[in-house]
């Protein structure tokens, strides 16, 4: 008994190959608008049933519920717009009803997109009511500032169904669900990171492991800052965790290329959102997931899946864990009693700079082995 996708329907906007092919044809007629490596995640997570029950970019009717009110227009919760920008020109251009080929900067094309509908928005509306601000120093609100002014809404259909870099390790949501189907695992675990892992992760890992039948490790590839970890890097050290920790039949690695918005309590709706539609029936949520600077509470993205209705998935809501030598283990304040220097919490910063110098990190604060592989891999972070 697996759990329904969101909206209880698992899109397939992919088109079979021989139906891609004679796309392929049809899209060199059509009006071709480029979009950028970011848009294309979106086409493909839409076509593939990531972003189910999504069918395509946003109409006006699902997009002005989703910003104020968190629902589609049929009333599905759903917490981020996603929607395609064009200039003033270019909307001019286009009408309704007709069919354009979104194309790669190389000329590529992607998709198919059925235009359904054309509309403009308030981008400072949207800013204060997703990202809950409408400063632009947020990386969100930039992005909402940055997009042009108009949007067209409509169904898509995937025409290259490709999933480089790292094909391997890119499941399908129909794959997945399938994978834990095999399994036998009736309930499964999914945890979001951007980061190779340390003890901390694993701590909370282990949580989910204990009370579900499998844990899908499912890391948010893409774009990404300075000083953050390769996305190679973060593979090969799960990979690891998969392989020689975990027991392999109770852990599945799999990448989301995903751009990140740092909604943060929007984001962790959308995070769960998305695991269900792998086939979760539980996400771990930490303390400020998906935030950025302090724009939210430590606990607002835990505390959103109480004032919103179910979304059929059991949401972990975790505390930070730290090391801790009074209790010689990983702990959390909710299982230890003692003092602040007795506990070492994982520093971002302090494991970025060990390891950039070749050194490894404490232990205690991350696997020797996983230090090593990361030292041994050498330039493991965006420069
Ligand atoms: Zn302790």
């Amino acid at each position: 008994m697996s759990l329904e996708p969101h909206g209880n329907i698992l899109i397939n906007r992919v088109l079979k190959p021989e139906d891609a092919i004679k796309m392929t044809e049809v899209a060199k007629g059509l009006r071709p608008l480029v979009i950028d490596e970011e848009l294309v995640k979106d086409v493909k997570n839409i076509a593939r049933g990531v972003y189910s029950p999504l069918s395509g970019f946003m109409v006006k009717e699902d997009f002005e519920r989703v910003v104020s009110e968190m629902k589609l227009a049929d009333g599905t919760v759903w917490p981020i717009p996603f929607v395609l920008d064009v200039n003033e020109e270019t909307a001019n251009e286009i009408s309704i009803g007709e069919q354009i080929a979104l194309v790669e900067e190389n000329g590529n094309p992607v998709a198919v997109l059925n235009v359904r509908d054309k509309y403009i928005y308030e981008d400072g509306h949207v800013a204060k009511q997703v990202f809950g601000t409408i400063e632009d120093d947020h990386p969100g609100v930039k992005m909402i500032y940055d997009m042009e002014d108009y949007l067209l809404g409509g169904d898509i259909e995937l025409i290259d169904n490709s999933k480089e870099p790292f094909n391997e390790y890119n499941l399908d949501p129909l794959e997945t669900r399938l994978l834990f189907k095999e399994k036998g695992w009736e309930t499964v675990v999914g945890f979001q990171t951007r980061n190779a892992p340390h003890r901390a992760h694993e701590y909370i890992q282990r949580i989910g492991l204990e009370v579900t039948d499998g844990l899908f490790i499912n890391p948010v590839i893409g774009k990404k800052k300075t000083g953050d970890f390769q996305d190679g890097a973060i593979l090969k050290a799960y990979t690891y965790m998969v392989n020689e920790i975990f027991p392999r039949d109770r852990s599945v690695l799999s990448i989301l290329p995903l751009k990140m918005r740092y909604a943060g309590p929007r984001e962790a709706i959308l995070h769960a959102i998305i695991r269900k539609n792998f086939g979760c029936t539980h996400f771990i949520v930490g303390r400020d997931h998906a935030g950025v600077a302090d724009y939210y509470g430590t606990y607002e993205a835990q505390e959103i899946f109480d004032t919103i209705e179910d979304i059929g998935v059991t949401i972990l809501k975790l505390e930070h864990s730290f090391h801790c030598k009074g209790c010689e283990t990983v702990a959390t304040s909710k299982t230890c009693a003692h003092d602040n220097e007795l506990r070492t919490p994982p520093s971002g910063t302090v494991i970025r700079k060990l390891l950039q110098a070749g050194e490894p990190v404490p232990a205690e604060i991350m696997r020797p082995e996983i230090s090593q592989l990361l030292i041994d891999l050498g330039d493991i972070f965006v420069k």
